[in-house]
């Protein structure tokens, strides 16, 4: 029997990898949903090629553009986030949820309510509502499988093990853009030089994260939430290779790392492939060709982000919602050119400073309701910090 496979966020980076390997194994997948943005184009060709029994764009003045271009093929059309939600209701046994930023998490909720394995890239699903998630696929018995590289990493090495014999959980940053510019040179980095990665090709929203080490910080958020480990055992190393993505350490002394190309078709294809291991189409290491390994300790002055996210894992609570959905909000501010790349940190203490002396950011349940009205009051905030600098 075929997998039925769903993605959203086809159009996108992750989205378009999963698409990569499906395509070199078609007859083991079956398409039920395809969803993107205004990329109609990407979308109809894929659900097209693939024969997805639905297509679904997130904007609804684009409804009319995707059905024209569907006409004949059988394939339905629809848009919007309750087409989102509709397409995430659809029978499926693999949902990759691979759509940017907060609007990613009802679409992964919905699937895991209907007991469905979830590959989860969207890492914000983990940082704005951890516990509701993690509690959702356990009362609905679906299992959500990291896509994040490290998260996979560490998923890996954990295969076979007792959570209770971790001490620790490595992740390794590459440093991104800025690892060895001048920190004076930091507050006049420009679009283009942040959207650039030294080592991986991704969307341009998490390569500027990683310029930042936003996006490092969501994973570290992202590690207490999946793996439920205190944020004091959690731990970041600057390993500008890349080939490490995470290590645990054991109470025995024992480290396992994950080691592996830079190439997201590797976690991508362990959650698709999941509980097998099957062959993929990636690099295989040279270690003499590479020969060495380099591990530095992050500055937290030139990364204000890993110390925020220590901020946020001991608030607990909705500072997870706020702290991403201000970062968001300062990252639109910074591809807009409203703000420079320094402020983006400075814009999110900021907010989380407001809401915290306002409503405060602790809550004793975490709900769809709450996180939403957390999400849309951070990003109010941060509009106004924005436009005050
Ligand atoms: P991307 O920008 O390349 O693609 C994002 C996808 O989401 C597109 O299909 C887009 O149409 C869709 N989308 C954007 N806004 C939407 C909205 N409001 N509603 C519905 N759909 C929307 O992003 P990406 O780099 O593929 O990243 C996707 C997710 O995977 C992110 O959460 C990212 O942090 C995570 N991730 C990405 C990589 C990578 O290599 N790209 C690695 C690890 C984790
Ligand atoms: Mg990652």
């Amino acid at each position: 029997m075929p997998r039925r496979v769903s993605i959203f966020g086809a159009t996108g980076s992750i989205g378009q990898n999963t698409i990569d390997l499906i395509r070199r194994e078609r007859e083991r997948f079956e398409i039920i949903a395809l969803t993107g943005g205004a990329n109609v184009s990407q979308l109809t060709a894929d659900a097209r090629e693939l024969g997805a029994q639905v297509a679904v764009t997130a904007h609804e003045d684009k409804l009319a553009d995707l059905r024209e271009a569907l006409a004949g093929s059988g394939i339905e059309a629809a848009a919007g986030e309750a087409a989102l939600v509709e397409a995430a209701e659809r029978s499926a046994d693999w949902v990759m949820s691979a759509i940017v930023g907060a609007a990613g998490l009802l679409p992964g909720m919905t699937a895991l309510q209907h007991g469905t394995t979830l590959a989860l890239a969207n890492k914000e699903s983990l940082v704005t509502a951890g516990p509701l998630l993690m509690a959702e696929a356990k009362t609905h018995g679906a299992t959500i499988l990291p896509v994040d590289s490290e998260h996979s990493a560490v998923f890996q090495a954990l295969v076979g093990e007792d959570m209770a014999a971790v001490e620790r959980i490595i992740i390794t940053a590459s440093g991104g853009a800025f690892r060895d510019w001048p920190l004076e040179s930091l507050a006049s980095a420009t679009l283009a030089e942040a959207s650039s990665h030294p080592n991986w090709d991704m969307g341009q929203r998490i390569t500027i994260d990683s310029a930042s080490m936003f996006n490092k910080s969501l994973e570290m958020i992202e590690t207490k939430e999946y793996f439920g480990v205190e944020a004091s055992q959690i731990e970041v190393v600057v390993h500008p290779e890349s080939l490490i993505h995470a290590m645990v350490g054991f109470n025995d002394g024992a480290i396992m790392a994950h080691v592996g190309p830079p190439d997201m078709r590797h976690a991508i294809g362990y959650a698709l492939n999941w509980p097998e291991r099957r062959e993929l189409p990636v690099n295989r290491l040279d270690l003499v060709q590479i020969g060495q390994l380099n591990f530095r300790a992050p500055d937290e002055a030139r990364w204000p982000a890993l110390r925020l996210a220590r901020e946020v894992m001991e608030t607990g609570g909705l500072a997870g919602a706020a702290f991403n959905a201000a970062k968001e909000r300062a990252l639109d501010g910074f591809i807009a050119g409203k703000i420079g790349f320094l402020a983006m940190a400075e814009v999110v203490e900021e907010v989380l400073a407001r809401i915290s002396a306002e409503t405060g950011l602790s809550s004793a349940q975490i709900t769809l309701d709450n996180v939403r009205e957390m999400d849309h009051l951070a990003r109010q905030r941060a509009e106004e910090v924005i436009g005050a600098s």
